[in-house]
Parts: structure tokens; C-alpha cells; sequence
């Protein structure tokens, strides 16, 4: 898809001149590890298959080639060779989303996008597969775009993240600063709401707070309407991410923490 407004930029490129340049050069940069492991495995397929298929279509492997290049992904996700000829059913969770890491690789890409790729797994499993993300992501020099709605996940795989609220990235910086000293007022109530071990009650705003409706959104800042630092400014016009000193960014006109000059 076009975007409908903005640009995304890879490596210095604007991403639309890479699809309409080589399409095929721009699948084996960028992957994808989808949320539900199993569901995204062709369940008519053994994994043999799919994982054939990109190191067929995107790195021309054939023959002898291709399976030894398949035998070093399973390897690579700690999954045993002869898992090749089984079926997504006969897998956990876990085991299917090693297979999903494993065609994302099998492409050799720079990026990976990983769309809550531990949220359907058991909580045990969950630190298994991020580990095992974090081992592969030094060996092969990957960079992860990761998406998840749990703020733990986040913290523990992130070097940088950035919070979106209502379409628009509303905070970014390090994972350390942003946790140690959110600066949007949206973040700080994420950061309240989350459930933690070991924490009695949670930090609920007022029970009639709701989403805006993107059919008739907001004037000014979307959060505004639950904000408790808004002001009469911030319903004028919708603000821009401001750039900090720590680079440090928060789309706020009043943000917690502000950074100031030296
Ligand atoms: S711009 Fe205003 S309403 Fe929006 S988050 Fe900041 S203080 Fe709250």
C-alpha cells in the first residue's frame, strides 16, 4: 500500500522507488514473524514446504543447496531436522513459532517485523522464543521492528521504542529513558495501567474513557479528551514530536519530564 501521507525511508531510499525498482531485492531485506504461529503456517503444508518456498523464490536454492540451507535453519530455531516432515498441527506454539522465525530467516533479511510474536504463547515459553530472537538478532546483525502491546516484552528486547496512540507515534527514545521517565502523559498511564507481579491494584483512569473515533476525530491533541495535563492549546492544533535534548521525543505540548538545556 501507498501510504497517505509521509514517507518511509530505508537506508536513506524512499520505500516506494525500492518496490517499484526490484520488489523481489526488497522481500529479502524485510520479513515478517506474524502473531498467531500457527495459523500462519499453511496447514496443508509440511514445514519442508514452507520453508522451501522463500529459499526457492527469493534465494534461487535448489537441490542439495536448498535442504542443507533448510537443515542450518531448523538448527538455527533449536528445532530437530526431521520436524521437516510434520504438519503446523503436530507442533506447540512455541515449535511453530520457531518454524515461523525460520522462513523469516530463510530469506537472509536485514529487518524483521515481528508482530506480537509471543503474545498467543505461554508465558514460560514467551522468555524461550525471546531469547532465542535475541541470540539470532547478534548472530546474523538483524534488526527488529517489534509490536506488542505488553510493556514487559518491550522493555526486556527493545533498544528503542516508540509509543503510538491513535495512529501516531506520540513518545520515542531509548527503552531505558522511556521507561525511567515517559514524557507523554498517554505512556505514563500505560506504564500505571500495566499489571505487574506483585503489584496490588492498577492505576484505572475514569471507567467512561474511551478511544476517539477515527470517523470523527479529535480537534487538536487525540488524547486531550483523557488527558489530566490539558490545557486550551492543546485542542488548537495537534502537537509535534519535540526533540530533546537526549533525543528524547514527545509529541506534547506539556510534557512530564521535560528535558531542558544544560
Ligand atoms: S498535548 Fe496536551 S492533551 Fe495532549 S498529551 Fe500533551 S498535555 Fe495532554
Amino acid at each position: 500500500d501507498r501510504p497517505t501521507e509521509g514517507n518511509i525511508t530505508l537506508t536513506g531510499s524512499d520505500m516506494n522507488d525500492l518496490i517499484a525498482r526490484d520488489r523481489h531485492a526488497l522481500s529479502r531485506r524485510i520479513q515478517y514473524v506474524f502473531q498467531d504461529p500457527i495459523s500462519s503456517l499453511n496447514p496443508r503444508k509440511l514445514i519442508r514446504e514452507t520453508l522451501a518456498a522463500p529459499l526457492r523464490y527469493l534465494r534461487g536454492l535448489s537441490g542439495d543447496a536448498l535442504n542443507q540451507r533448510m537443515a542450518e535453519l531448523m538448527d538455527a530455531v533449536n528445532l530437530r531436522p526431521e520436524f521437516l516432515d510434520r504438519y503446523p498441527h503436530e507442533f506447540s506454539g512455541g515449535q511453530a513459532q520457531r518454524v515461523g522465525i525460520a522462513r523469516a530467516l530463510a530469506a537472509e533479511p536485514e529487518i524483521v517485523v515481528l508482530d506480537e510474536p509471543v503474545s498467543a504463547l505461554d508465558v514460560s515459553v514467551q522468555a524461550q522464543v525471546l531469547n532465542l530472537l535475541a541470540d539470532l538478532k547478534k548472530k546474523f546483525g538483524l534488526t527488529y521492528v517489534f509490536i506488542s502491546h505488553d510493556l514487559s516484552v518491550v522493555e526486556a528486547v527493545s533498544d528503542r521504542v516508540a509509543v503510538m496512540y491513535f495512529g501516531r507515534v506520540v513518545e520515542q527514545a531509548k527503552g531505558r529513558a522511556l521507561f525511567d521517565k515517559p514524557r507523554h502523559p498517554y505512556t505514563r498511564l500505560l506504564l500505571d495501567s500495566a499489571p505487574v507481579p506483585g503489584k496490588r491494584g492498577l492505576t484505572v483512569e475514569d471507567a467512561s474513557a474511551e478511544l476517539p473515533d477515527p470517523l470523527s476525530p479529535p480537534p487538536g491533541c487525540a488524547f486531550a479528551p483523557r488527558c489530566p495535563r490539558a490545557q486550551d492549546d492543546c485542542v488548537a492544533k495537534v502537537p509535534d514530536a519535540h526533540y530533546g535534548l537526549e533525543n528524547h521525543d514527545a509529541a506534547c505540548f506539556h510534557p512530564l519530564n521535560p528535558v531542558t538545556s544544560a
